[in-house]
């Protein structure tokens, strides 16, 4: 191997990720006067968040009555009872502050007539325990909310002085044998050196893992980052079956049409000009739970109700709403549309398919960010040193199925939380980690060893392999057979990674380097993704099993964890948390509502 020098650096907290929970956290870090880095392969205002358009999550009760226990409700309700139930509760409570938290730091919010932060209504949000109307709940700044949110926190980290490593690659975690995380080593893409960043706390905030399927609504970038450390650490992940399919991809190109457009007004037709979701929920319509109307319209075409010459896909429709209102609520759609589908808004339908969009699953924590690393005896134990947040992470607030617009509030509460509770374990005062050095020269022989890669197949050709054997074996409807295949087409995937070609050698601006690094990232994510689906054996939010319809409370109310090394996956799992944070007579939500019922909308 090629002996690498690198340089070292060290702060209180290292946070890995520039998205909204990653600078949510280091905003965070940064105001107690920790000091506190923050690593990003891309510029920061260049996260996958930056593309968030619908909205915010949080019962500001602006537009009409809403409480944090109807949200709560709605969100226990959306996970499908695989959610936490503290995490929930601690969620829907504190995300009115964080919202106006964030509008104090100054996001440019809608704003209704009287000045009031304006909320649109958003599928599964919905008022008294789901028995009444749909709720307006979504606070937005227009269709572009996380623009705004990633700007506005960049500046406020930069004004507190948190220190910024931009376009530096993380490649591994730093353990120490007794199993604390130490910090990291990265590689900084624009002049190839190396650096190793010693911490008392590591936050990883690398957000999600869309990009291991063919058809997603995620960046380039979102190739789950942080599963592939924390797998190679030895650690776990959490409830990687459970991937959410947008409704409204843009057929073709997969580009995110906000659920937002349904919330102004829009809704969905099969070929024969037909609103079919008023035969599949009759309450909520297009606005029942994206599970829910992605399973509905897949059926809609399964029976040859699909439009266009192969009816393949369905209508979006928007051009009965008033000019004025496209323009106001939703411009950047309607010029996505006009970009990607050629279609203008105001007189055409969009041609969608539901599109992998959000990854329910993630490095296990508690709702403090910290890392579980669960065993039989001690489901809940922390590893010292690590925390995650935002879609990297599994508080399990989604559960099995995430609302849309509680991913942006889970990314700043969640990310405030873990700033908060560092505060508390992070002594600023103590000397720094003396580095395990066989955990850095390990991580360089493995930069080395793919930098230097000869086998026979191209890193791009291997991740299109997985990317549709994932498209076609974990999607929307799941069989036993087609999920066993699909076990089994993955393991020998993953198997030709020790076959894996780099050409190009250098250490400055190598893509190819950077992408098969990226595919080391994917490969874990996907291999426990289709594992973790094969073995549940029910259907619960997001996984939909043919064979096995119903949910299953009494097998299958339990969080799936795999372990993944190589090729291989080991999976165990690990109680649900079924008791919220507060007792009814301290005010809290009364535990009759959140008690697992039938799932209709
Ligand atoms: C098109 C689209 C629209 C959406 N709209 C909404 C919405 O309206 N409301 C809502 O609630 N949710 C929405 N979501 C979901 C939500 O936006 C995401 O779940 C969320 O933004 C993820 O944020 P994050 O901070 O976890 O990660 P990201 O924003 O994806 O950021 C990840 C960060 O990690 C860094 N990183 C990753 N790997 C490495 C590495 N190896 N080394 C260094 N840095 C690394 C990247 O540079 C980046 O800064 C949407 C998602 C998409 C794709």
């Amino acid at each position: 191997m090629a002996a690498y020098a690198y340089e070292t650096h060290e702060y209180d907290v290292v946070v890995v990720g520039a998205g909204g929970a990653g600078l949510r956290a280091t905003l965070g870090m940064a105001e107690q006067g920790l000091r506190t880095a923050c690593v990003t392969k891309v510029f920061p205002t260049r996260s996958h968040t930056v593309a968030a358009q619908g909205g915010i999550a949080a019962s500001l009760g602006n537009m009409g009555p809403d409480s944090w226990q109807w949200h709560m409700f709605d969100t226990v309700k959306g996970s499908d009872w695989l959610g936490d139930m503290d995490t929930m509760e601690y969620v829907a409570r504190e995300a009115p502050k964080a919202v106006y938290e964030l509008e104090h730091y100054g996001v440019p919010f809608s704003r209704t007539e009287d000045g009031k932060i304006y909320q649109r209504p958003f599928g599964g949000h919905t008022t008294e325990y789901g028995e009444g109307v749909p709720v307006q709940r979504v606070c937005a700044a227009a269709d572009r909310t996380g623009h705004a949110m990633l700007h506005t926190l960049y500046g406020q980290s930069l004004k507190n002085n948190a220190e910024f490593f931009i376009e530096y690659f993380a490649l591994d975690l730093i353990m120490s044998d007794d199993g604390k995380c130490q910090g990291l080593v990265a590689w900084k893409l624009d002049d190839g050196t190396l650096h190793v960043f010693n911490a008392k706390m590591v936050v990883l905030a690398t957000g999600g893992y869309g990009r291991a399927y063919f058809n997603c609504t995620s960046a380039h970038t979102c190739t789950g980052d942080g599963g592939g450390m924390v797998a190679r650490a030895g650690l776990p992940l959490q409830d990687m079956e459970f991937v959410q399919f947008h409704p409204t991809g843009i057929f073709g190109p997969g580009m995110l049409i906000t659920e937002g457009a349904r919330g102004e007004g829009g809704y969905l037709t099969n070929s024969q000009g037909e609103r079919f979701m008023e035969r599949y929920a009759p309450t909520f319509k297009d606005l029942a739970s994206r599970d829910v109307v992605s399973r509905c319209m897949t059926l809609e075409i399964r029976e040859g109700r699909g439009v266009g010459p192969n009816k393949d896909h369905i209508h979006l429709n928007l051009s009965h709403l008033p000019p004025e209102l496209l323009a106001e609520r939703l411009p950047g759609i309607s010029e996505s549309a006009k970009i990607f589908a050629g279609v203008d808004v105001t007189k055409q339908p969009i041609p969608v398919l539901p599109t992998v969009h959000y990854n329910m699953g993630g490095v296990p924590t508690n709702y403090w960010g910290e890392v579980l690393n669960p065993t039989e005896a001690e489901p809940d134990a922390v590893v010292p040193g690590l925390m995650a947040v935002g879609e990297a992470a599994c508080a399990s607030l989604h559960g099995a199925n995430r609302l849309g617009a509680n991913s942006l509030i889970d990314l700043v509460v969640l990310g405030r939380a873990a700033s908060i509770r560092a505060g508390k374990v992070v002594d600023a005062a103590a000397p720094n980690p003396v580095l395990n050095t066989a955990s850095i020269d390990a991580s360089l022989a493995r930069f080395d060893a793919l930098r230097h890669a000869k086998g026979s197949i191209a890193t791009a050709d291997l991740r299109l392999e997985m990317q549709r054997a994932m498209q076609d074996n974990a999607a929307v409807f799941r069989t036993e057979k087609v999920l066993a295949e699909g076990v089994e087409l993955m393991t020998a995937i993953a198997g030709k990674m020790s076959d894996l070609k780099v050409t190009d050698r250098s250490l400055i601006w190598n893509s190819d380097l950077m992408e098969t690094l990226e595919l080391t990232n994917l490969m874990p994510n996907a291999l426990a993704t289709i594992t973790g689906a094969a073995a549940r054996k029910e259907s619960r939010g997001a996984h939909a099993h043919e064979d096995y319809p119903e949910r299953d409370d009494k097998n299958w109310r339990k969080h799936t964890i795999a372990r993944v090394t190589g090729a291989k996956v080991d999976l165990s799992y690990r109680p649900v948390h079924t008791e919220p944070l507060t007792s009814l007579a301290d005010g809290g939500i009364d535990p009759k509502m959140i008690a697992p019922k039938k799932r209709v909308y």
